[in-house]
């Protein structure tokens, strides 16, 4: 390499300064450096099966995100170069036009992703640039974490107690303070991709609701250990507080990396011994996380496969109108409107209510996991290839270390334990806002002149029940008896 020739850094699910391994060796060189991030949708391994394409409310985020990092790189005389195209030739076009002759990039430890940078790897390689590819979003990589037989644990306790054994992982390194760009260098715009909705533009709520980018999530995580975190062991559970960290669609596209969240977390407790407990459950969701994308490792087809093949025989009923009414928020039940209907608006749903929602689907409504999990991808903005379909799997009980089928949660009760004042049920399905607290899960046990006094009709202001409980609960249950010991 002469040593003024530019280097390229690719961006992925890394949309951040600071903590960018790629970047800070890129910067710490003290050549040029072109920034890129490539649109790919059409690399062999990027379509499906192999990987998704980005569901709605994602595209969204990312046009959010890649507006926010092209203007951070900006402040410190960089820029972001947009390019459309299969990743490889792409990016040894680019790198051929820039006169570069090293491309630099974090790891993406999932197989669809691996595959593209390996013939990106290999591109270049046959026009004389050489790749290098550094450790990626997680806390611990997948191959440092294996059984006897050389494979990612399936549960989860000994799986987070293996990540803590291994101590604190690397401290976060400082986004570069100065980059020397490569002048001339023509870019798409964000706007070209239509990754934003337009006719109907039904993207007011996420806008309402967020604010993508690197220094938005770095105030959040703030914000969070400065306050929120106090709370966290008691609060995470109640869909009516702002109990939970809300970084989940950073985390997503690495707009934050889980190591800065980590060693923020840790010096929150260091500084404030009081806060150890609740930095210690806050840090383990995160191992989940990381629990979910060791497991995307080595199970690449994870939102396609029933991790226990039993599962494969289940009698799921195709229900078009059921998963309709689920969709929309409209089964009766309150706490799963609700949450249905905070992340049609929002593009994200309480955590405790996404268990709820998804055992109904999977449940009640006798309805394949694989439809809900679909519907998730579709609309979260956080939807990530490991932690949706894992968690999917684990209320389906098909999963990894999942809940057992038989564990059917009780949408009344949830709520009615949850969400006592109903304070979350009315901020969503504002047309049972009238209803007192003890009616509020269960409007159907209201009586006329209750539900006539609270504005209710029930069947037209507001459904019935799409299935009685009761009944749901036992038909899940003999459902699952068919395929009971048939592994
Ligand atoms: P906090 O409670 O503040 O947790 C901190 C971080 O830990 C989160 O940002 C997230 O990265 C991680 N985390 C927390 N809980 C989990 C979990 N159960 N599994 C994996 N990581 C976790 N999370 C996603 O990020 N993307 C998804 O696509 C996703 N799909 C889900 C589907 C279902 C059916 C269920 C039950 C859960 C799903 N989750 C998913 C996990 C969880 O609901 C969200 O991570 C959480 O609600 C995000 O809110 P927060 O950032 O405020 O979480």
């Amino acid at each position: 390499m002469t040593p003024t020739q530019p280097i390229i850094v690719w961006f992925r699910d890394d949309l951040r300064l600071s903590d960018h391994p790629a970047l800070h060796e890129a910067a710490s060189r003290g050549v040029p450096v072109t920034c890129l991030y490539v649109l790919d949708e059409e690399s062999r391994a990027l379509k499906p099966p192999a990987a998704r394409p980005l569901g709605g409310a994602a595209r969204w985020w990312l046009a959010q995100s890649l507006r926010a990092l092209g203007n951070d790189l900006a402040t410190i005389g960089g820029s972001l170069v947009l390019r459309k195209g299969p990743a490889a030739s792409a990016i040894a076009a680019l790198a051929r036009e820039a006169n570069a002759n090293a491309v630099f990039w974090n790891d993406i430890a999932q197989a669809p992703h691996q595959a593209v940078a390996g013939d990106v790897e290999a591109a270049l390689a046959s026009n004389g640039i050489s790749s290098q590819i550094l450790p990626g979003d997680l806390l611990v990589e997948p191959k440092a974490i294996r059984n006897k037989e050389n494979r990612g644990l399936r549960v989860f306790t000994p799986f987070w107690r293996r990540v803590q054994g291994l101590g604190d992982p690397p401290k976060p390194l400082p986004a570069p303070k100065k980059l020397i760009s490569v002048p001339g260098i023509a870019s798409e715009a964000v706007s070209d991709w239509a990754l934003e909705p337009t006719r109907p533009d039904w993207a007011g709520g996420l806008r309402e609701s967020w604010r993508p980018g690197e220094a938005a999530a770095q105030a959040q995580l703030k914000a969070f250990l400065d306050d929120g975190i106090s709370g966290y062991s008691g609060d995470r559970d109640r869909p009516d507080r702002d109990g939970t960290s809300r970084l989940s669609p950073h985390l997503r596209f690495g707009e934050i990396s889980p190591r800065q969240v980590w060693h923020a977390a840790r010096f929150a407790a260091a500084e404030h011994p009081r806060l150890v407990g609740n930095v210690d459950k806050f840090l383990s969701e995160l191992g989940w996380r990381e629990f979910c994308r060791h497991l995307l490792f080595d199970v690449p087809d994870l939102a396609d496969r029933n991790l226990q093949a039993h599962f494969d025989g289940f009698p799921w009923k195709r229900d078009a109108k059921a998963l309709k009414a689920w969709q929309r928020g409209r089964t009766g039940y309150p706490i799963v409107d609700a949450g249905m209907r905070q992340l049609w608006h929002t593009g994200v749903m309480h955590n405790r209510v996404r268990m709820v929602v998804a055992s109904f689907l999977v449940k009640h409504l006798l309805i394949d996991w694989r439809a809900g999990e679909q519907w998730f991808w579709d609309t979260l903005v956080d939807a990530d290839a490991g932690s949706n379909p894992a968690n999917w799997q684990w209320v389906a009980g098909s999963g990894a270390d999942a809940a057992p089928y038989f564990r059917v949660f009780n949408p009344i009760l949830q709520g009615e334990k949850f969400d006592p004042d109903g304070g979350y049920v009315r901020r969503w399905v504002p047309e049972l806002t009238r209803l007192p607290d003890n009616l509020i899960h269960q409007p159907w046990t209201a009586t006329p002149i209750e539900l006539a006094s609270a504005g209710i009709e029930l069947g037209k202001t507001y459904p019935q029940p799409i299935v009685d409980h009761k009944q749901g609960r036992e038909r899940a249950l003999a459902a699952y008896a068919k395929i009971r010991g048939k592994d």
